[in-house]
């Protein structure tokens, strides 16, 4: 990737913070959540809708400075801003605005809009508060245990999130969780449908990238191989030593590269129709 710009006036860091007020207050917090909204929004990832899985992950954290960090800091916005702006234009041409979501960088464990964010729940986007929730220590997770390295890997996990962030603007996570509730025997392959859809957006915006001349050579590839790394199938068989495709809640590993992919070759949000047949 051959992105400019420095930190984000949308990046929020937390990295130093710690858990923050999550004793009493966090727990009521979530218990008023909790009644407001129902369950599912404080179990995280157990509906798939708010959170993305990625499979039990360590924290792997060193305590590293934040001064060694600050490129990845500075990568991270980079893309952010980057995705963003791509996504407001997007929008502008399609007569509506866009609203920029924000990123929480922390470190091991913080508060969100939709519970307690803790590292090895991976990265995920809560649409409370409309944050994408990122601990760095992921990418080296990415790198190493999911076996998917390069800069590029961890722009697709960042597009990938904010990708539902549109699908908040849009209200298409509100409608998926509707079906959802009226029922709850397709919620898996409602999932499913939604992550597909934020990995064909990640996609789209890489096409944007493309054209820009912001992609090095090999960065698609390591986007497919990072969309690949994190399908339901890979996440089972690393974790449980199986496969369960009922339990799919994000799709599989061909799934996951071949939407990227179909956003990728089409430049078009159209291509990413994930809802119709
Ligand atoms: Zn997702």
């Amino acid at each position: 990737m051959k992105l400019g710009g420095g930190r984000s006036t949308n990046l929020e860091d937390r990295r130093g913070r710690g858990m923050g007020p999550l004793g009493i207050g966090g727990g009521l917090v979530m218990l008023i959540l909790s009644l407001i909204f129902g369950p599912d929004i404080i179990s995280n990832g157990d509906d798939g809708t708010t959170t993305d899985s990625y499979g039990e992950v360590g924290s792997g954290l060193s305590p590293a400075d934040s001064a060694r960090e600050e490129p990845k800091v500075v990568f991270v916005s980079q893309v952010l801003d980057d995705v963003q702006s791509t996504w407001e234009s997007a929008f502008r041409s399609a007569g509506s605005d866009y609203r920029a979501a924000k990123l929480v960088l922390f470190r091991d464990g913080t508060n969100s809009g939709c519970g307690a964010a803790q590292s090895a729940m991976g990265p995920f986007y809560c649409p409370l508060d409309q944050k994408v929730y990122l601990d760095l220590g992921f990418f080296d997770e990415l790198e190493r245990r999911f076996e998917a390295p390069g800069d590029f890997a961890q722009a697709y996990v960042i597009a990938h999130e904010l990708g539902h962030h549109v699908q908040h603007l849009t209200g298409r996570d509100e409608r998926v969780r509707d079906l959802q509730r009226q029922n709850p025997g397709a919620a898996n392959e409602m999932s499913v449908r939604l992550e597909l859809q934020a990995d064909c957006y990640a996609g789209v915006w890489a096409h944007s990238a493309a054209e820009r001349n912001k992609l090095d050579p090999g960065d698609i590839d390591e986007g497919l191989g990072a969309a690949s790394a994190v399908g339901d199938d890979r996440i089972q068989r690393r974790t449980t030593g199986s496969v369960n495709v009922d339990a799919f809640t994000h799709g599989s590993a061909a799934q996951r590269a071949q939407w990227f992919k179909r956003g990728y070759d089409s430049g078009s949000t159209n291509a990413c129709d994930t809802f119709s047949g």
